[in-house]
């Protein structure tokens, strides 16, 4: 089958087993896909690769077979799965990405990252990622015991729920010259992002030329994936 497929946000956690079944299946259906992205924060949390996470066994384990029929998975970190490392990707067969990349649609470039980096208004949480996302951070995180990393998980989410509630919504959106930066950085027309839990496709253009941003969906009610052929691109919800 001629198609490429994009996915983000399932915030797949063992305490949502049927989010998880849910996109199990929905991995068992591709056999034939021409590549699946998943552009972060496929779990919930992800707090290293030495995590037993035996409720999310299933995920790795049909990534896996997804990997081994033959369909090329990639994988971009999201905020609440920037621990997944190499041990995972190994296991899973899927290659992780640089935060953004380039990929060829069916003739066209189209640049996707995770997406919160576009999100520059919220400067308080730009300032947060840089910090966390450092080598030196992630290297004395490493060195923590899991049950010290799963109790500060445990408090960023909490955290990350007050922070939330507390902005105003466009706060949380992206930043428009944020966009245009971004694909004028890359020469890209077309733009692939998930994060914002607002799926939509936007158009619009840069020195006149037509554009084109598409936001993925969260698994929570539904599910969201992009479609893209080389007749076109398709962003559909999913019953779950
Ligand atoms: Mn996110």
């Amino acid at each position: 089958m001629a198609q490429t497929l994009f996915v983000s946000d399932l915030h797949l956690d063992a305490a949502r087993p049927h989010i998880i079944s849910a996109f199990c299946r929905f991995l068992e259906g591709l056999e034939g896909t021409d590549a699946l992205y998943i552009l972060g924060d496929l779990f919930e949390y992800w707090v290293g690769d030495d995590d037993p996470a035996t409720g999310l066994r299933p995920v790795t384990e049909s990534i896996r077979q997804l990997s081994l029929a033959g369909v090329p998975v990639y994988f971009i970190h999201g905020n609440r799965d920037f621990l997944v490392g190499e041990v995972f990707e190994r296991k899973t067969r899927c290659e992780i990405l640089q935060e953004e990349t380039v990929v060829d649609l069916y003739g066209q470039p189209a640049l996707i990252m995770h997406g919160d980096t576009l999100c520059t208004d919220d400067i308080a949480y730009q300032k947060y990622r840089s910090r966390v996302r450092s080598k030196w951070v992630k290297k004395a995180v490493r060195m923590l015991s899991l049950r010290q990393r799963l109790r500060i998980a445990q408090g960023l989410r909490d955290k990350s729920m007050q922070a939330v509630q507390g902005k105003p919504p466009e706060i949380m959106d992206v930043n428009q010259q944020a966009v245009r930066q971004a694909m004028l950085k890359h020469g890209v027309k077309i733009l692939i992002h998930g994060h914002t839990h607002r799926p939509a496709v936007h158009d619009f253009t840069i020195h006149g030329e037509a554009c084109q941003r598409i936001v993925l969906g969260d698994w929570y009610e539904h599910g969201s994936v992009l479609k893209c052929t080389p007749g076109g691109r398709s962003l559909e919800t999913l019953r779950i």
